[in-house]
């Protein structure tokens, strides 16, 4: 059996929550069980209008590489256009944690380097798993505070 995974979904053109909601659809195969509510925040270090965020739990269907194989095919489906750095997208699927697992290729970082320093992500999985754990982090809640200045709002229904 393979553990828990998660995903992160960011989207921030056309209509972000229409697109968030239909890639929680789409992870079904590959295991989705469950999809936390969905949140508004400000871009980071992006540009553009506000992203609409998600996490998805997952019980994968896949190892870790060829799970972030098919979270990039999505990517693409959804017509994701990379025209220059930290461009406005479509839809961004990130593979936050897979597990206990500690990854370090030049195509996948686990756990997912920034995952502990955003409240976009922190704040939508600690939703779903409270007590949630990651390797080299500890409990993820602790991180929680120090994400306290950005702006996020969970968004009604
Ligand atoms: P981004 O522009 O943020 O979607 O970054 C995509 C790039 O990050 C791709 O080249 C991936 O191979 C790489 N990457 C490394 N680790 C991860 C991860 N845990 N989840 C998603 N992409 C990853």
């Amino acid at each position: 059996m393979r553990p828990l995974a998660y995903v992160g979904i960011g989207a921030n053109l056309g209509d972000a929550r229409a697109t968030v909601r239909a890639a929680c659809e789409r992870l079904r195969p590959l295991g989705a069980l469950r999809c936390s509510s969905l949140y508004r925040s400000a871009p980071v270090d992006a540009g553009g209008p506000d992203f609409v965020n998600a996490v998805v739990e997952l019980q994968p269907t896949l190892d870790p590489a060829a799970l972030l194989a098919a979270l990039q095919a999505i990517e693409a489906d959804f017509g994701r256009e990379r025209p220059f750095r930290h461009a406005p997208r479509t839809l961004d699927l990130d593979l936050l944690l897979y597990g206990d697992e500690v990854v370090g290729t030049p195509s996948l970082t686990l756990p997912h380097p920034r995952l502990h320093q955003r409240a976009f992500v922190l704040q939508p999985l600690l939703e779903l798993a409270p007590a949630l754990q990651a390797p080299g982090l500890g409990a993820l809640s602790a991180w929680l505070p120090a994400t306290a200045g950005q702006g996020i709002e969970r968004l009604a229904g």
